[in-house]
């Protein structure tokens, strides 16, 4: 039997009722020149030559929080989790020393990173809401992929505009269209959607199975890999049902990145149907265990930088908080854990904690 504990933490962290503080982009510090409350931080180590322009363009590149070192500096693609050697894919992108962290609100309502020349990756801020979820906007030729649009009303359209419009005039393009696409259906990753319905040039893909089933030509849920061309950039969107039924994985061939959302990250990983869930962990091993995966990366963080211990649930701050990278090592040990499990239980690993609810 489930405590009552559980139930609530079951439905906060499906962020399916919960109403947070909201905060719709304005910011407060003074920092920001664009008025949508967004930051960048540019690689620290990318391969590109016009990495910090976007910060001078479309959106601020103020706002270090708590003068740490998110911008140039900070950590970059020596990360924890290559499987490349040397002139491999896994060289290029680069990570911030650490993420806004929600302990001197305000901060930017989205922080903004750019990871390449034609990856960003988002956080909205802790200050807008504790789930605190991490965005990501992959580019390629003809098409700008985002996964996710954030929660509580916070103006996320704004800010990939922004970054869109920089990005298209320092390729001399003059548009490009945006595909919009959810992780999976849970409220903290979908919330921002509508405001994207309608804009020009801009498909909302949607988070239901048949929506995504038909766009990607998906036929087969639960066996089907797809493959999405972004022109130049090759995803492959891998439905991994389990933390909820929508759930799909995107792996990027050309960066080596593997974007998990709720399936795996460092934090509670919650686990709706646990069977299903642990299928669709052996799917994605299977499927990305053969290609160079650089980089593991979900849409949260909820581990501290100590081994094995997490925040608390609901926490709106997190200093000290462990990085949002994880490798295909990460997702090997999470597919032989549960894997191992006779039955669903909760078991703390260092850089995760398997919740099945
Ligand atoms: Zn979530």
């Amino acid at each position: 039997m489930r405590s009552v504990w559980m139930v609530v933490v079951s439905c906060a962290a499906l962020a399916c009722g919960a109403e947070g503080e909201t905060n719709t982009g304005t910011d407060s510090s003074g920092s920001s020149s664009d008025g949508t409350g967004a930051m960048v931080t540019a690689a620290a180590s990318t391969s590109s030559t016009s990495s910090t322009s976007t910060s001078s363009t479309a959106v601020s590149s103020s706002g270090q929080p708590n003068g740490s070192s998110t911008g140039p500096g900070s950590t970059g693609a020596a990360g924890s989790s290559s499987s490349g050697g040397s002139n491999s894919i896994c060289e290029v992108g680069g990570l911030p020393a650490r993420w806004q962290d929600g302990t001197r609100c305000p901060e930017e309502t989205v922080q903004v990173h750019r990871y390449s020349d034609d990856t960003f990756i988002l956080r909205q801020s802790l200050c807008t809401g504790f789930e605190a979820p991490f965005l990501y906007l992959l580019f390629g030729e003809d098409r700008v992929l985002l996964e996710d649009t954030g929660y509580n009303g916070v103006d996320v359209a704004s800010v990939v505009s922004g970054i869109i419009d920089a990005r298209l005039a320092e390729r001399g393009q003059e548009s490009i269209e945006l595909v919009v696409v959810n992780s999976h259906g849970h409220g903290d990753h979908v919330g921002g959607n509508a405001q994207f319905q309608g804009l020009p040039n801009t498909t909302v893909v949607g988070f239901d199975v048949p929506s995504i089933s038909s766009f990607f030509g998906i036929d087969n849920w639960r066996e089907e890999v797809a493959e999405y061309d972004l022109g130049g950039r090759v995803l492959d969107v891998i439905p991994i049902p389990g933390h909820q039924s929508a759930h799909v994985a995107l792996f990027d061939r050309a960066e080596g990145l593997l974007l998990t959302g709720d399936t795996l990250y460092p934090g509670r990983l919650y686990i709706q149907d646990f069977p299903t869930y642990v299928a669709s962990v052996e799917r994605m091993v299977a499927h990305v265990e053969s290609q160079e995966v650089c980089r593991v990366f979900g849409t949260h963080i909820e581990m501290t930088d100590q081994p094995g211990v997490d925040f608390d649930f609901g926490a709106d701050e997190h200093p000290g908080e462990r990085a949002l990278e994880l490798g295909l090592e990460h997702l090997v040990e999470l597919r032989d854990a549960v894997v191992a499990m006779d039955e669903p239980v909760q078991e703390v690993h260092d850089d995760f904690i398997i919740f099945p609810l």
